[in-house]
């Protein structure tokens, strides 16, 4: 049994996190690869040493007085080591970083020093094997990851030392350059150590215990998400959940490794797992979600022409600037366009006049204050009634229904509704249905 195992920044906030990780990892002896984020947030008002990091780079090229920051960075490790009482060596490397700070540093490379720093500490700290993830995780010239390479130099590397610590976020490029993933990145660095060894589980730790199947913020208390397949996680994390790096699945996909989120300030709950196929069958929906502010752009087409041919005219003025289109509910002579507003309302003038222009459209509508709820479940295909249900509930609180679409594998129904009605849409459509 082999188990991948990344604790992303709050889980490495302070000496007594660090106390936490390493509880939960020699209880287990099949937590053998260890991936690290740089560390977190000890409380809402304090600073991650990556936007730190960040921080100091920017007043290096503007030429400002960046040792003040760098200085915040250098006391967080120092003290953890210190309070650990284990010599990591944290004091040199800080020197080494610091007298290339002034010497033209390339960012990603300085921003990389805060995994680099939680993984030498955690190594030591657990008396794992330290591995530089520029000597295992390689790039192809395009950003993507070269899995072939980094499959064999990590096989290389776990056949002399079975038990390793990683620093995530970062790798190399074919020239050795330093290269980041987007923020969030070392989730996807566990992924594709878990892929390159085939893992039989990758554990991701957080600050919270999984998915729910409703935000918080709206419904008290809402259940934990159990199970759930990739294809449901992915629609979940569309509409805004957003609790892994969104490039965290595909690398295991093709393996079925599952990932099972986890909460290292309460390890006692299961948290979730997510997997190809979930053998949960009784729960309907597994989550609720949506977002605010969309647009409906509905156009009415002159009855003579093909409404393929309006569309597609349509929908080359969209692409032209970049707008994508959620949805496109239509009838015989409209069809509307659900557009998020955020990335909508830049070229929303533009955009409308092109339309307008079209011989075949007729009138243009447009209506914002939309707000699209996402109900996802797997086994929804399987269940009769499912949406005469859900059509109820929203007759018996009154709530206007503006869009609805689902999609083919009825993996989500897609219900639009007013901005207004977006929070006591989600909180009955939880009460009456999840149980
Ligand atoms: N430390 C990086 C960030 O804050 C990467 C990570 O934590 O996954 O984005």
């Amino acid at each position: 049994m082999l188990k991948v195992v990344k604790f992303g920044g709050s889980s490495l906030a302070d000496e007594g996190q660090f106390k936490k990780v390493k509880a939960i990892v020699t209880r287990d002896e099949s937590r053998r690869i260890i991936v690290v984020s740089a560390v977190g947030k000890r409380h809402k008002d304090d600073h991650k040493a990556t936007d730190l990091l960040y921080l100091c780079f920017a007043h290096l090229k503007y030429g400002m007085e960046a040792s003040s920051v760098f200085d915040i960075v250098k006391r967080r490790y120092l003290e953890i080591e210190k309070e650990l009482g284990i010599d990591a060596g944290i004091k040199e490397e800080l020197d080494r970083i610091e007298g290339e700070l002034h010497k033209g540093i390339n960012e990603d490379y300085l921003v990389s020093r805060g995994e680099y720093l939680s993984a030498k500490i955690m190594a030591k700290y657990l008396g794992y094997t330290f591995v530089d993830a520029s000597k295992i995780i390689y790039f192809n010239y395009d950003g993507t990851p070269n899995s072939p390479r980094i499959k064999k130099a990590l096989e290389e590397v776990v056949s002399i030392s079975s038990k390793i610590v990683v620093p995530g976020f970062y790798g190399v490029y074919p020239d050795g350059t330093y290269h980041l993933f987007s923020r969030g990145g070392s989730d996807v660095t566990g992924s594709l150590l878990a892929q390159a060894l085939n893992a039989d589980i990758y554990e991701n730790w957080t600050d919270v215990s999984g998915f729910f199947v409703t935000d918080p913020k709206i419904v008290e208390n809402p259940k934990r998400i159990k199970e759930i397949s990739y294809a449901e996680l992915r629609e979940l994390s569309y509409m805004g959940a957003n609790v892994l790096h969104e490039e965290t699945i595909f690398p295991l996909q093709e393996l079925d490794i599952p990932i099972n989120v986890r909460n290292t300030n309460h390890p006692e709950e299961g948290g979730t797992i997510i997997s190809a196929s979930p053998k949960d069958r009784e729960q309907v929906i597994t989550g609720i979600t949506g977002k605010r502010n969309y647009s409906s752009i509905t156009i009415i087409k002159k009855s003579r022409f093909s409404k393929l041919e309006a569309m597609k005219e349509v929908l080359e003025i969209f692409s032209r600037y970049g707008v994508e289109v959620e949805h496109m509910p239509s009838s015989i002579d409209t069809f509307s366009l659900i557009i998020d507003n955020e990335k909508f309302h830049k070229h929303l003038y533009e955009t409308i006049a092109e339309i307008k222009k079209l011989p075949e459209v007729e009138e243009v509508i447009v209506e914002s204050g939309i707000a699209l709820i996402a109900i996802i479940g797997r086994n929804m295909a399987t269940k009769t009634g499912m949406s005469a249900k859900l059509f109820s509930v929203f007759g018996e609180n009154k709530i206007n229904i503006k869009v609805i679409a689902q999609a083919s594998q009825e993996l989500s129904i897609i219900v639009g509704v007013d901005d207004n009605d977006f929070t006591r849409a989600i909180k009955a459509i939880y009460a009456a249905l999840v149980k």
